[in-house]
């Protein structure tokens, strides 16, 4: 048994999970919630564990910047630069620091890593990851796409490959992590080369409360026309955005049903939800050009035999068809649902966040 404890600690919460890295299982896992001092939420973790301890601890932290491209050993310097790192996540790096102090206190003997949402998307070539803006702001202000959910699009990225029984340099492919917050990555030779998420979570997909792509414009207009301060707009573009601002339901399950019930705004939500999808996957295929595999990931990935249907129908010229016999088996393990034949095959794959931090933080070890 070689338990690896990952942590998840944000700015009032402390998600926390045991994982057996040898057999993949998750042992044990708690969340700790309404948390005003991370060292009082570790002392609760801890008489939680009861007598397990663990080898190692690896801690997820969303923003890792441009110079963190992989699992790196928490040291002081480590956690100077994280927290400096906050002005790009402001919503997630500060609880990070709390919760990497409040375990390293705890735990003070045990190797902890820190692995990136960032670290995945650090291949990008320029002309994915540059913002066409003024090039001093971009410098000054580290302003560039870094891309987000890495974790579970490397993990996905190697699985698929497992699944194809292909090397994962060998693999191009279009993965895409529809969960709460959704993202879609470009993977060629087993690499990201694009992303759809930016400097932040907020672009690209339509997600459960945040916009995803718009025109940036609409931030100096709302601010100018409908007066509107810039921290109700971001707090706008967020939290009231998506699926919850074009329908008032930021689940999507609540959408379909009411879209099934013949209600006409849930059905123009999901036509945008997964038009925008459709423009990532043209895009992504000019880019990395023929793939092997469509990936559809996360909560609506795994779950939605509806969205997937959605979001597939019409693709037939690019090689994409889903069997929508397939498209209905509910499973937990890796699937293939293309039709016999497609040139594309069509997969769902769940991902498992946690596993993969477990896996990276072993690799320190051994
Ligand atoms: P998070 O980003 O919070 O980790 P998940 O990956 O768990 O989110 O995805 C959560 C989303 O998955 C929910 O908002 C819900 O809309 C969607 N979801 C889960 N199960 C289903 C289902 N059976 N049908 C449609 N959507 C589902």
């Amino acid at each position: 048994m070689r338990p690896i404890l990952v942590i998840n600690s944000g700015s009032s919460s402390l998600k926390y999970q045991l994982v057996d890295v040898d057999s993949s299982v998750a042992l044990q896992s708690g969340l700790i919630e309404r948390v005003t001092d991370h060292a009082m939420a570790f002392k609760q973790m801890i008489q939680e564990l009861g007598d397990v301890s663990p080898l190692a601890i690896g801690h997820r932290v969303v923003h890792g910047g441009s110079e963190f491209s992989k699992p790196v050993i928490i040291d002081n310097a480590v956690i100077a630069r994280i927290k400096e790192l906050s002005s790009l996540a402001p919503l997630h790096n500060p609880g990070h620091v709390a919760g990497i102090e409040g375990a390293v206190a705890a735990f003070p003997e045990l190797v902890q890593v820190a692995v990136f949402d960032t670290a995945f998307h650090q291949t990008m070539p320029v002309e994915s990851y540059r913002y066409a803006i003024d090039q001093k702001l971009a410098d000054e202000y580290g302003i560039r796409r870094y891309g987000f959910h890495g974790t579970s699009h490397a993990f996905v990225a190697q699985k698929t490959a497992e699944f194809l029984g292909k090397d994962l340099s060998e693999l191009n492919a279009i993965i895409l992590h529809l969960g709460n917050g959704a993202s879609a990555s470009a993977i060629k030779n087993g690499e990201s080369i694009n992303t759809s998420m930016g400097l932040t979570p907020l672009q690209g997909l339509v997600m459960g409360t945040r916009s995803g792509d718009i025109d940036p414009a609409i931030v100096a207009y709302l601010e100018r026309v409908a007066k509107m301060s810039i921290d109700e707009v971001d707090a706008s573009l967020n939290k009231n955005a998506g699926l919850k601002g074009l329908t008032g339901d930021s689940d999507l399950r609540d959408v379909e049903s009411r879209a099934k019930a013949g209600d006409q705004v849930a059905i123009d939500a999901l036509a945008v939800y997964s038009m925008r999808i459709k423009h990532y996957i043209g895009a992504y295929l000019a880019q990395i050009g023929p793939i092997d595999a469509l990936v559809f990931t996360a909560g609506v990935g795994e779950n939605s035999v509806e969205m997937r249907s959605q979001i597939t129908s019409g693709l037939e010229h690019l090689g994409i068809k889903i069997d929508a016999a397939k498209n209905q088996l509910r499973d937990k393990s890796a699937r293939e649902i293309s039709v016999e034949g497609a040139s594309v095959k069509v997969l769902v794959v769940p991902t498992n966040e946690e596993l993969a931090i477990a896996l990276q933080t072993a690799e320190f070890l051994s």
